[in-house]
């Protein structure tokens, strides 16, 4: 692990403020909604929500899964809220986002492990929202076709699932979860006619030639976007940063991406899976 904990210049944020912050705030609350830029102490709120863009969490805000990067609470989840699909779909009216990120926990305890609620949510979402552009976080569903197929049928703008890690790497970061699974995830969805999206962090220990190994797996699956952006601890009960990636490597590895054939690529210290995501509902834009 590092030796030294302060980070490097290019990770330093503004502390979020400003007018449109606060009125998004207001309705994120107001509607009791749970926010990924909020649990996921994502650096970019600032800048996100001043621009009107945000990132909702359905399906509460207790995970079953229990991963090592992430701040989510890990328990028992309450009840499924059958108010919740329309409470988002008037939070994203209420704002007038025309782009909207929606993603969940991964709630392993129920039968269809919450793909049913998903479909819901987007239907009613994209009813009271019509011109809106969606981008769909999805977790594995446990790799269960069927489920799956639930939000193929709704077919939102992107439907992103996040590798997260390399190959190696994988079983300590994310122990309830696969790597192959998720590949399939994305086999899946992309078969089926949508445009697919994933996610990595660095920082956790991978080595720069696992990366290019698990991009060219997520290529082989024929993954059309990708962002890679710098793991950051969010307690001391998380895993530790093994490294700051330098924003040269990111340039790189972004090139690489497009060279792999990537139709976006966002890679940079910042990035986050949700950042800029209203600019890869345009095939070809990125490159
Ligand atoms: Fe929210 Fe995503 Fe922006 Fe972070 S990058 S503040 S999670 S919309
Ligand atoms: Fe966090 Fe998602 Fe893992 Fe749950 S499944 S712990 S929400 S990254």
């Amino acid at each position: 692990a590092l030796k030294f904990k302060r980070k490097p210049a290019w990770l330093k944020v503004k502390f979020p403020s400003g007018e449109n912050f606060t009125k998004v705030r207001g309705v994120v609350n107001d509607n009791k909604l749970h926010t990924i830029c909020q649990s996921g102490g994502c650096p970019n709120i600032g800048e996100c929500w001043n621009a009107g863009t945000a990132s909702f969490m359905i399906l509460g805000n207790t995970c079953t899964r229990a991963c090592k990067f992430c701040n989510v609470n890990t328990g028992r989840p309450d009840a499924v809220d059958i108010g919740e699909p329309k409470r988002v779909a008037e939070a994203i009216l209420k704002m007038k986002i025309k782009h909207a990120v929606i993603t969940s926990v991964d709630r392993d305890e129920l039968a269809d492990c919450g793909s049913t609620a998903w479909a819901n949510t987007i239907r009613v979402v994209k009813k009271m929202n019509p011109n809106l552009t969606l981008e769909t976080l999805i977790p594995d569903f446990k790799g269960v076709e069927e489920n799956i197929q639930r939000i193929v049928d709704e077919a939102p703008t992107v439907v992103s699932h996040n590798q997260e890690t390399v190959r190696r790497l994988s079983p300590s970061v994310r122990p309830q979860s696969k790597y192959d699974r998720s590949l399939f995830v994305l086999k899946y969805l992309k078969e089926n006619g949508m445009r697919t999206k994933t996610g990595i962090m660095l920082g956790l220990g991978e080595e720069f030639d696992e990366i290019l190994e698990t991009m060219h797996d997520l290529r082989s699956v024929g993954c059309d976007i990708i962002t890679i952006g710098q793991y950051l601890r969010p307690s001391q009960k998380h895993l530790p940063v093994q490294r700051f990636v330098t924003p040269q490597e990111f340039l790189q590895l972004r090139d690489e991406g497009y060279k792999m054939g990537f139709d976006y690529v966002e890679s940079g210290p910042m990035i986050r899976s949700s950042y800029h995501s209203e600019k890869q509902t345009i095939p070809g834009y990125g490159i």
